[in-house]
């Protein structure tokens, strides 16, 4: 049988954590804590399961209390309350909305625009509907996006640019001016806006979140995605959301019906249970930040280069001093079977490859865990 996606191998968090698993080494690869949700969701998720009545079916659009909360969630931090009948839909994780989102608005010859490195899984989802991915580069060190290549990539045939901020695998930060550039650009066209912003609340050093969900002019034609399994340390929990207007709430729900219809239902009650707790979020820019200055006060002696990570899980390094010509994926590899740390190469995360000697690490990890990854290295070196 012809392959849909004949030069699609495994996803590389799969085979990183399978190498690492293989040769014992610490997982820095990919992106999950290595530390349990806040004792008051796994107690609620508890109750939720012994009780009677709550083991059904949710509705196809979410839990009516859920889908409230997340709209009071997003009225406090981002100033703008979505409908939860109209504009919030819960789905299997942020991956069911990105795909969701692609199966129901491109169309084959469609383009989508992608700021390249990009998540693994946003060009695959756009070329199963027949679609076309055009990228447009992220250059290191900031990654930041230069919005006269966005324009230039710009076409009539433009059905989506898909946005991530904080973003991964780099770290970088979108401000409200990258917003309002954006803006300008799309402003008179039909082209619509997936902004995905799992990591919204691990945002560094005094910045906050651009949420698209703030910008009253994009929003308008915008998918909003956001994730619980990273707001409450739970990434097997497979439960997010994603905002958007009536009519494209309303295209991304035929869709999101016959793909899974619903989500696990104790799950959302559990979930809606600790969402009006603020103090469960509000703590996490610092607690994150932590980290990220834990790793980087690590790594500082050892051969890598660090390169600014203003947000989300990662870290981002360059190994050129370490191992001269090396490419990223035989370094990984290197580091996992010879010092025992996986970490993820970037070039995993570009249509055709990269040449740059970059690697990412997750530091959504305990202290102890980083610590220890850190003695790995000094000693392998
Ligand atoms: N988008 C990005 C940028 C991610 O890093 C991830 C998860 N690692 C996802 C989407 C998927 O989120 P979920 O686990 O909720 O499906
Ligand atoms: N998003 C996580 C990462 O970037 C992994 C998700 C997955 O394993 N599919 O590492």
């Amino acid at each position: 049988l012809p392959s849909k996606l004949p030069d699609v191998g495994t996803s590389i968090f799969s085979v990183m954590t399978q190498l690492a698993q293989e040769h014992g080494a610490i997982n820095l690869a990919q992106g999950f804590p290595d530390y349990d949700p806040p004792r008051e969701l796994l107690e609620a998720l508890a109750r939720h399961v012994l009780t009677p009545g709550h083991q059904q079916y949710a509705p196809m659009p979410g839990l009516l209390r859920l889908r409230e909360a997340i709209s009071q969630k997003t009225a406090r931090l981002y100033g703008y309350a979505p409908n939860p009948d109209t504009e919030i839909t819960v789905t299997s994780g942020a991956t069911e909305a990105l795909y969701a989102v692609m199966a129901a608005v491109v169309r084959p010859g469609d383009e989508v625009l992608l700021l390249e490195p990009a998540y693994d899984l946003y060009a695959p989802a756009v070329r199963l509907q027949g679609g076309v991915p055009v990228y447009v580069p992220l250059m290191p060190p900031g990654f930041r996006p230069d919005w006269d290549r966005v324009a230039a990539a710009l076409s009539p045939r433009t059905r989506l640019v898909l946005i991530n901020s904080p973003h991964n695998p780099t770290g970088a930060v979108l401000s409200a001016a990258d917003l309002d550039a954006l803006a300008g650009l799309l402003r008179n066209t039909d082209t619509l806006l997936l902004s995905d912003e799992v990591y919204e609340h691990m945002v560094f050093d005094g910045a906050t979140h651009a949420s698209v969900s703030a910008h009253p002019e994009l929003r308008e034609r915008a998918f909003v995605l956001s994730s619980f399994g990273k707001t409450y340390h739970a990434t097997g929990w497979k439960v997010g959301y994603c905002l958007a207007p009536p009519a494209l709430t309303a295209e991304l729900r035929r869709v999101h019906q016959f793909i899974t219809f619903s989500v696990s239902t104790p799950t959302q009650h559990a979930l809606a249970d600790v969402l009006p707790d603020t103090a469960l979020y509000d703590g996490l820019p610092a607690f994150y930040q932590q980290k990220r200055d834990l790793l980087r006060e690590l790594l500082a002696p050892t051969g890598f280069e660090l390169l600014p990570s203003q947000g989300g899980y990662f870290q981002v390094a360059d190994f050129s001093a370490l191992a001269p010509g090396l490419d990223d994926v035989a370094f990984a590899r290197r580091l996992t079977e010879q010092a025992g740390v996986a970490v993820v190469p970037l070039s995993a995360f570009y249509h055709n490859g990269h040449d740059d000697q970059l690697v990412r690490f997750c530091f959504a990890k305990q202290p102890t865990t980083l610590q220890a990854a850190a003695e790995r290295l000094r000693q392998a070196e």
